[in-house]
This record gives structure tokens, sequence and C-alpha cells, in this order.
């Protein structure tokens, strides 16, 4: 089969590969649409603290595809069927896991970061994953395009269900990359008054404008634009993202960490009077659950008329390294590859 090889930290090269090994339980997949997340930028450029150096990997977890093999005859799959996959797979057993909690598992394995992903023609979904729900029968009306997206979009859900986003809640988001309009977005689903997406592109704030944030502002202005929001969203891997979020969160609001960021950058100095006198709750998510990404697989059609603008482009596998510079560069925003043909 055809993917998308990397060695973590050294790139990655199109290759021929021998077809995936199922065992009982597994399910193989056809991938017909994976986006690319930074995360699989990172793993590219610097590695990832789950992958030994050397090891080669196929990236790619936000994976939409058909079900062509099922050795698994209890999972309720049938061959043909159109699923999406949750990536993240737990033990099972640990206290994370029973409370459904697959990304905070400290045991987790995960699709296209521990196991093979979606870079390729096929993906090799473990017994594990098909036995704790991950291989996920996608709605009639959600095309294979958008249910890629329920990986990253699920996400933001976990985020928003942390801090409660609600009717008339004034939200900020810092950040207008990828991760950071769907969070303006799904704010907006969840009743927000006013929707404020922060960043330093001149660009990337237009598309903000576009998908509907109220008011798109430069990182330095968000001072002078007021201090009373009940929701902020840290999208921006920066720890003067995360400063600021504490320093313009008002009375009782509530802050997301959504962004990492790599081990070795300083952390943050945290106003801990600011959090005291104003009452805030920090909070900080990771991936999803299972659940999230049932959710966001039915919020999808919703977000349709936005998500055309979020997808700047669609490449087939064979582009996958030009489709990375051009997010890194910011040329792009979400990129979507089809190893099945456009
Ligand atoms: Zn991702
Ligand atoms: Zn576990």
């Amino acid at each position: 089969v055809r993917a998308a090889v990397c060695v973590p930290g050294t790139g990655i090269a199109l290759e021929e590969c021998p077809d995936p090994l199922l065992e009982p339980g597994d399910v193989l997949v056809r991938v017909r649409a994976v986006s690319i997340c930074s995360t699989d930028l990172k793993i590219a450029r610097r590695g990832h603290f789950k992958i030994p150096p050397g090891t080669r990997r196929i990236l790619g977890h936000e994976i939409a595809g058909e079900v062509v093999e099922v050795r698994a005859p209890e999972a309720g799959l049938r061959v043909g069927q159109r699923v999406g996959l949750v990536p993240n797979v737990g033990c099972g057993r640990c206290r994370a896991c029973v409370a459904g909690l697959d990304a905070l598992c400290p045991d987790y394995d995960a699709l296209g970061i521990t196991l093979d992903g979606g870079f390729a023609e096929f993906v090799r979904v473990p017994a594990r994953a098909v036995q704790r729900g991950h291989v996920v029968p996608l709605p009639e009306e959600v095309a294979f395009e958008e249910a890629a997206l329920a990986e990253p979009l699920s996400c933001v859900l976990n985020a928003h269900e942390a801090v409660a986003t609600g009717p008339g809640d004034r939200v900020l988001v810092l950040g207008g990359g990828p991760m950071g309009l769907l969070n303006a977005l799904v704010a907006r689903v969840r009743g927000a008054g006013e929707v404020v997406v922060a960043d330093p592109w001149p660009q990337r704030r237009e598309i903000a404008r576009e998908m509907g944030a109220d008011e798109v502002l430069a990182p330095e202005a968000v001072r002078e634009y007021g201090d009373g929001f009940d929701v902020v969203i840290v999208t921006a891997p920066d720890p003067r993202a995360q400063e600021q979020a504490v320093q313009v969160a008002g009375v009782r609001g509530r802050v997301n960490f959504f962004a990492g960021f790599p081990a070795e950058r300083a952390r943050p100095t945290l106003d801990t009077n600011r959090v005291h006198y104003r009452q805030l709750l920090l909070t900080g998510t990771t991936g999803q659950t299972a659940e999230h990404y049932r959710r966001a697989l039915r919020l999808l059609p919703r977000l349709r008329p936005h998500l055309g603008r979020l997808v700047t482009d669609r490449r087939p596998l064979e582009e996958v390294t030009a489709a990375m510079e051009a997010m890194a560069a910011k040329r792009s925003l979400k990129v979507v590859l089809f190893p099945a043909g456009l």
C-alpha cells in the first residue's frame, strides 16, 4: 500500500509499504479522507515523546474511510460501511479508561502516533480500539471530508464542556488557526453572546470574521478591548497567550488551556491573585472521548457553511509534504488528503 512514512524529527517520504497484517478482532479501513493536524507537523519536525527515535511511523489521526475487512464479527460493522475513527485508545482498565477518558490513559495508544495512522491507503484498527467503540459509523449526510474534521471538532467539544460555555457568554479565543476557528464556531453553537478571536496574522483575523466572529483583534489589542470575558480559550501554543488569558478573564471567568507547547519552552507566570480575587476557573483539555467524537459527527452538518472556509486545500496523498509546508507557513488552514483519490 502507498503510505507517507515519517521518521519523527526528520520529515516524511512517500513509500510502498507491506499490507497491514490483521489480527483477530481488528478492522481494516480504506482511508477516504484524512486531515492534517498541527500535531503531525510537530511530530515530523521534532518527534514525539511516545515515539522512540528512529521509528518509522505513518502519521495521521483525523481519519474517515470505509470498512474493507472485519475480523471482529461481534463489532456490528460490515464491509463497505462508512466510518470515522477515534484515534486514542486507552488500556481499558485504568481509572481514566473506565471513565471513557482514553486520551488521559497513562498507557494510551493512538493511531498516527504509537500506531500507524491514516496517511496511507489503508489503516489497521486494532482490536482494542474496535472493542472500545472507536470505529464510528458516519451519519448518511456527513461526507468523508467533513468526517475527517470530527476528530479536531471533538477536542473542541471537550474544551467547551470543561468551561461550560453557555448562552450570552462573552468568549475570547486566543489563536486564529484551525483549532481557534473551530473553537469560535462551537462557542457560537453553544449560544455565546459575543465571540472575539485574536491572532497576529491579518489573513487569519479576516477568515475568523468571515466565519462569524463578532470582533477580531491583534493579540496586543486584547488588553484595551476589555477584560470581562466569561470564557477564554487558548489555542495558540504560546505561554504569553496563557498569561494573557488569566489577565482578561472576568469575574468567575473560565479559562481553557487548549494547546500544549514544547516541553523545553519556559512555562508562563501565573498571576494567582487574579485567579483568587476574580474566582477564576482554570482548565485544560486534551483529546476527546468516543462520546465527544459521536457528538462531533452529529454537529458537523450544522457547521457546514463554515467548514468550506476552514478547509483551504484538498490534495492527493502524494502531496503531503507540500501540504504540511503550506500549513507551517500559514498559507493553508486545514488540509485534507485523499489517499483513495480526490
Ligand atoms: Zn489532531
Ligand atoms: Zn487506561
